[in-house]
């Protein structure tokens, strides 16, 4: 500054100087003031044109490269130039740190919805726009009364009470596929909020899954159980004939061995679900499983009456399976019990062991009973399910046989294949993977 005050000093001294040197002595005075004022104004109109070239540029910065002006307006430009790139470089870490932010919710698999103090939209994640079927781009700025138009919403927002979340059917469900959404208002800052999505449909599902798997399990041990207690009270009051308290034994002793099927069953699939599915270490002759599930079909088939349903048994290969020897022998003899269960007396059943072009190897067994309703067939797999009731408890059913072969099957890579017509026999084969599968041959 000081060297600024000195060159505008010696600008003005110079000014006056000049003329000084050239004009008559007694015009020396009024031309030396005449310099001094020339110089100040010559200055001053400099300075001026540098500041009008600096405003111009402040006016519009980002537009144009700053005015290559000198002194202390060139000082001036470059300080704010370099401010400028301060603030911009700013402004792309904290702009970088906003994208970054709201690629974190936008990968999120709950919506997100940030709404303003009017309640309009401000910003949505695509899970968000999915969800309540909004435009994420387009809709911002649109009210969302306008958009979610579920009467819950509108008094669940009116009520202005957010500490438990909405539930509500999705835009998209539909009777075969339906959508169950919560929905949460998180209010923050200054009237703004927070609107958060989830969906909830297999939540809800496996609720409903849960809650009627307890009244299943409650409905078969309570109707035994009536039964045992009814028999013991009665053996308890009533004086009985001897034969009498034979007869009035053998049920309890049905029904008490109904109870321990079942809840061996039970335990069955729950050791079944959590416990890793089984490796390739155990190989097991397919022939002998054969044999053993023929003396139990045979064993079933004179217990449930006395006449002999024929079971015929195919090998086409002499292979052997890997798995876990409980869980393949109880899925396999699960359907050939059943088909011996469900077959009336006289019928044949086949029961086979082939391989497939592909390698996999295929048990199946073939039966000539009543078969099964084509509805029934995707829902034979779950629990407690069954076509025929009656015949099932008759025959000392659960209703869980099948989804313990399905679980099993699954858990060693194969696949449970049911064909079925009603009044025309059933096919229910397991499609085993060609990597648990060798002959014997290669042993
Ligand atoms: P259950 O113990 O009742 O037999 P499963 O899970 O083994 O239970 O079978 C479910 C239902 O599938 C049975 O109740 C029966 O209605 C039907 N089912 C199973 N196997 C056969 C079959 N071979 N023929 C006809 N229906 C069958």
């Amino acid at each position: 500054m000081l060297w600024r005050c000195c060159r505008f000093f010696f600008f003005l001294c110079a000014g006056a100087v000049l003329p000084i040197l050239v004009v008559r002595p007694d015009l020396r005075w009024p031309a030396g003031l005449a310099g001094v004022l020339v110089a100040g104004t010559l200055w001053f109109a400099v300075d001026l044109w540098r500041a009008a070239l600096l405003l111009k540029w402040l006016r519009q910065p980002g537009e144009r490269e700053p005015p290559q002006v000198r002194g202390i307006w060139g000082e001036i430009t470059d300080r704010v130039r370099r401010q400028f790139r301060m603030k911009d470089q700013q402004l792309a870490i904290v702009e970088k740190r906003r994208q970054d932010v709201l690629a974190g919710i936008q990968a999120s698999p709950n919506g997100v919805v940030l709404l303003d103090a009017d309640q309009r939209i401000e910003w949505c994640n695509q899970t968000a726009a999915e969800h309540l079927g909004f435009d994420a781009v387009n809709d911002q700025a649109q009210h969302l009364g306008n958009l979610v138009r579920e009467p819950a919403f509108a008094r669940y927002v009116a009520m202005g009470d957010y500490a438990r979340p909405l539930i509500i059917t999705g835009r998209s469900s539909t009777a075969t596929h339906p959508v169950r959404l919560s929905l949460q208002l998180h209010p923050y800052g200054e009237g703004r909020s927070l609107l958060l999505s989830h969906d909830v449909t297999t939540l809800e599902q496996a609720e409903a899954m849960r809650r009627d798997f307890v009244a299943n399990v409650s409905h078969e041990i309570r109707t035994p159980l009536t039964v045992l207690s009814g028999f013991v009270e009665t053996m308890l009051h009533v004086p009985l004939e001897p034969e009498d308290r034979q007869r009035y034994l053998g049920v309890m002793l049905q029904q008490s061995l109904r109870m321990q099927t079942l809840v061996n069953d039970l335990l069955t699939l729950s050791r079944l679900e959590g416990s890793p599915p089984p490796g390739a270490g155990q190989w097991l002759p397919v022939g002998v499983l054969m044999e053993q599930f023929r003396a139990e079909a045979e064993a079933l088939s004179a217990t449930l009456t006395p006449v002999e349903r024929p079971l015929r048994v195919q090998l086409a290969f002499d292979d052997e399976i890997a798995g876990s020897e409980t869980e393949i022998h109880s899925a396999f003899s699960n359907l050939v019990t059943n088909a011996v269960r469900y077959t009336p007396v006289g019928q044949p059943i086949e029961v086979s062991w082939g391989r497939l072009a592909d390698g996999r190897g295929i048990f199946s067994v073939k039966d000539h009973g009543p078969g099964i309703a084509p509805e029934h067939i995707p829902r034979l797999t779950e629990r407690f399910y069954r076509v025929d009731r009656s015949r099932s408890r008759e025959t000392g059913g659960t209703g869980l046989g099948l989804a313990i072969v399905k679980h099993v099957v699954q858990r060693h890579g194969g696949e449970l294949r049911i064909t079925s017509r009603a009044g025309q026999g059933s096919v229910f084969a397991v499609v085993w993977p060609a990597g648990r599968v060798r002959t014997r041959e290669d042993i």
